[in-house]
């Protein structure tokens, strides 16, 4: 049930016992807590921050809805941090964080996540690609019911036919290598309920990838189309080599099947061995004493079994590798600083 009082609409029920107290408990904990975040993980972003500031609070005062805006600086080397926290001292809804290097996209969000206090968390990009005047169709599908509202890109302005042709090849390849379906075009924008922040904090894997998360995690989830625009400033953050990366780990960090492959594959090649084994012993009694081809096809086979068996040993090792970085067991980012914001203003 939602409250609506001057100064916003808040969630009651927060706190047991009468309808009395469930009203006071709500304005306690809308001092205390605000009730939707926004998370925002910036990396050499200096020149989108006043704007996606801007633009969310024309949102956000419209909805007459607490919030809190917290933008995570991924270990920046432009003035991105000196940004945030010049906007966090003009505003107190606005809190920052640095991390001590760059530790990535989806260790930015995790952060934000962490530190997110809201009963609704909302990610979203620096650069405006998300825009922000969908924020109240997302938290409308919120108050409606829905867990998890996850938006979809149906298109993207100024996206190069390269970038849309390696994304659907990107889905189409996780899709089928993996047992979860990850809708294409799937964002890093949704908005998350209480409930599944707490299931993905509780989800410790070092080799993160949301997009895949999201699914797994379940609750009663929705989507909402979108059409990118163009980056407001600034480049791309992930090069061609950075979104390879991605993708392998994409796939490598939420499916067994590549290794279930060599299993399959290594089987298919005993049956045609064991084949071409019984052509072999028929020739060798049948021909005359002597007889002597075969160079071709033992080298052909010498290269084909040779480059598979290492071509699978790499995989094997892309999987060790990530358990190695599981044991391992570092944290995912490292806190530098943060903006000093009083909780309570
Ligand atoms: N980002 C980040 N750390 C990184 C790379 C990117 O926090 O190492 C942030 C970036 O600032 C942006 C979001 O992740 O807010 C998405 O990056 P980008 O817009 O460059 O990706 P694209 O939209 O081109 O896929
Ligand atoms: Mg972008």
């Amino acid at each position: 049930m939602w409250l609506e009082t001057e100064s916003g609409t808040f969630l009651s029920g927060v706190h047991g016992g009468s309808t009395f107290s469930k009203f006071r408990g709500a304005i306690r904990l809308a001092g205390m807590k605000p009730i939707v975040s926004i998370v925002i993980p910036a990396y050499n972003e200096e020149d989108c921050l006043a704007e996606v500031h801007d633009r969310l609070t024309q949102v956000l005062s419209k909805l007459e809805t607490a919030y809190e805006i917290l933008f995570v600086d991924d270990g920046s080397a432009d003035g991105t941090f000196e940004r945030i926290r010049s906007i966090s001292d003009r505003d107190p809804t606005v809190r920052g964080l640095r991390l001590s290097r760059n530790f990535g996209h989806q260790a930015a969000l995790t952060a934000g996540l962490e530190m997110a206090r809201g009963e609704a968390v909302i990610t979203m990009d620096a650069d405006l690609q998300h825009p922000p005047e969908l924020l109240p169709e997302l938290i409308a599908r919120w108050r409606e019911g829905y867990e998890v509202v996850y938006t979809v890109r149906k298109e993207t302005s100024g996206a190069g036919v390269r970038k849309n042709l390696t994304s659907s090849l990107f889905y189409w390849l996780i899709n089928s290598l993996s047992p979860l379906t990850i809708v294409p075009g799937a964002a890093d924008f949704r908005l998350l309920d209480r409930k599944a922040v707490e299931a993905l904090k509780r989800m410790p894997e070092k080799t993160r990838f949301f997009r895949g998360m999201i699914p797994w995690i379940g609750f009663k989830q929705i989507e909402v189309p979108f059409s990118a625009p163009e980056r407001f400033a600034g480049n791309t953050k992930y090069s061609f080599r950075k979104m390879l990366r991605f993708a392998a780990h994409g796939i490598l960090s939420q499916s067994a099947i590549p290794l279930r492959m060599a299993t399959i594959l290594g089987a298919f090649v005993v049956f045609v061995g064991f084949l071409y084994g019984l052509y072999v012993v028929w020739t060798f009694f049948t021909k005359p004493p002597g007889y002597q081809q075969g160079w071709a096809s033992i080298v052909l086979f010498m290269l084909l079994i040779g480059g598979t068996q290492i071509f699978f040993m790499g995989i094997i090792g892309e999987y060790l590798a990530r358990v190695f970085e599981e044991v391992k067991n570092r944290p995912l980012y490292l806190v530098a600083e943060e903006t000093e914001t009083d909780p309570d203003s």
